[in-house]
């Protein structure tokens, strides 16, 4: 269950997710492993599940896959409620190497949209609600929520592409209390989703 939590001016926001790893490598060699005497094991409130069925209807979903179109490190779907991980960036996140697509793909889950059109520079996003379109051009170059390529056409280095604006965070609460975050249904509502993986 995701929960957001506003006081005041405070907001806060809890994540609940499983992992399922459905590529052909295997999170858990890592994670679950002996390193000499060692005998390491993981609990940080994610499960690192193998098959579908033990996925929870009511937390997100980070699924690990061979492949995501365009190539790219990360893509989250069913608004948000999946964030599909490519298995060749896993080391790179657990590295740190790339430390921005997770917390862009979780923006999505938030229900953030990109702020600029698709493959568009210098452009507003037409299908972000109003809240996403007043960003600045300056703010659209800065923002967590834009593509990689933007940031990068746009001559930002990516650790200064990370920033949310007050807009969005309205946004956010304001889904939130109306219940139009994608409400942890989860993909059990979505019948047809277990064909593609
Ligand atoms: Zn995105």
């Amino acid at each position: 269950m995701n929960i957001i939590k506003q006081t005041n001016n405070s907001v806060v926001i809890s994540v609940d997710a499983d992992i399922i790893n459905t590529s052909s490598q295997v999170l858990t060699r890592i994670y679950r492993h002996q390193y000499g005497k060692y005998n390491l094991d993981i609990s940080i409130g994610i499960n690192i599940l193998t098959k579908v069925s033990q996925c929870s209807k009511t937390k997100t979903l980070f699924q690990i896959v061979d492949t995501i179109a365009g190539n790219n490190p990360a893509e989250a779907d069913f608004k948000g409620l999946r964030v599909k991980l490519n298995k060749t960036n896993i080391q790179d996140f657990i590295s740190n190497a790339n430390f921005r697509t997770l917390p862009h793909e979780l923006g999505h889950m938030l229900g953030w949209e990109h702020p600029h059109a698709k493959a568009l520079f210098e452009s507003v996003n037409p299908d972000a609600s109003s809240l996403e379109k007043i960003l600045t051009e300056d703010q659209r170059q800065h923002n967590l929520m834009s593509q990689t390529w933007y940031a990068q056409k746009a001559g930002i280095s990516l650790d200064k592409a990370m920033q949310l604006t007050e807009p969005q965070i309205d946004l956010l609460l304001i889904n939130y209390k109306a219940g139009l975050l994608n409400k942890n249904y989860h993909l059990t509502g979505y019948l047809w989703w277990k064909k593609i993986i």
